[in-house]
């Protein structure tokens, strides 16, 4: 049984989706937990609910990823909020799917300063409030090794830039005794890639399970990740694809 009593966390992207399942399952395992979001109000304020519900702490934060000033705030308020920050997971992210020939600067750019520079400056808000124990947990994507669909290869470039970002990072943040994880969910169903979606069956048929991953099952690994029983695993990618990239 995974214990995280006593734990702060920040998911960006908690409102829906997988951040939303990553946000309730640290609460299940003991954790007070802080969410941004960038939209959805109502959907942020009932992921704090459910949590409280479950006698935990709670915060939604509105804060744009694209924005470093939000993101920066984002941090501050959650240590006031919780009283300090022990985990953050980086799992906000958007898609802009469009081929090379045809993406416009301003999809690439949206992607990069959500997917890419936003667990960066994150990253640099959080590093001062972390202690030894301390963990930062990203979201990358399967498709940062294997391209399932050109249409999609700038956003999985975003995805494969958080590789060398988590690489660098655990060496940078090793010594003082933090790890630094990054999960790479395949096809799971969510309002970015529902199962029921267009391209959904090819992308079953390139799992030897045969299905999309739930929610759950990358919050599942980020938990892990995020106990101490994870405490000399950092640096490393961890798949939840249903076996796509095998
Ligand atoms: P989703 O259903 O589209 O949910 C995205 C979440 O991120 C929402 O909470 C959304 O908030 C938030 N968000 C979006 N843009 C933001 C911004 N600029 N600032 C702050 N928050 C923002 O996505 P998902 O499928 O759960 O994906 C979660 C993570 O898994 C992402 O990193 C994604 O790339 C990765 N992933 C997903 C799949 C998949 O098949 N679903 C596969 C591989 C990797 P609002 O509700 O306010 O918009």
């Amino acid at each position: 049984m995974i214990d995280l009593n006593g734990k702060r966390a920040l998911v960006t992207g908690g409102s829906r989706g997988i951040g939303a399942a990553i946000a309730t399952a640290l609460a299940d395992a003991g954790a007070d937990v802080a969410i941004t979001y960038s939209g959805s109000a109502d959907r942020a304020a009932r992921v704090v609910k459910a949590i409280e519900a479950k006698g935990r702490k709670a915060v939604a934060i509105r804060a744009d990823s694209a924005d470093p000033a939000a993101v920066k705030r984002s941090v501050d308020e959650t240590v006031g909020a919780l009283g300090g920050l022990d985990i953050l997971v980086n799992n906000a992210a958007i898609v802009h799917y469009n081929l090379i020939a045809d993406i416009s600067a301003r999809e690439i750019d949206e992607m990069f300063a959500v997917n890419v520079r936003g667990p960066i400056l994150a990253a640099q808000a959080a590093i001062p409030h972390l202690k030894a124990g301390g963990r930062i947990i990203s979201i990358g994507s399967a498709g940062a090794d294997r391209i399932v669909g050109e249409p999609g290869s700038v956003y999985y470039m975003t995805k494969s830039a958080l590789q060398s970002f988590n690489r660098g990072l655990a060496r940078e943040l090793g010594p003082r005794d933090i790890t630094v994880n990054l999960v790479q969910p395949g096809s799971t169903n969510t309002e970015m890639n529902p199962a029921d979606g267009e391209a959904a069956d090819f992308q079953r048929s390139l799992s030897p399970l045969g299905r999309f991953g739930e929610p759950a099952d990358v919050a599942a690994a980020v938990v892990f990740l995020a106990s101490p029983a994870a405490r000399h695993i950092t640096g490393t990618i961890l798949n939840v694809d249903g076996g796509q990239m095998t």
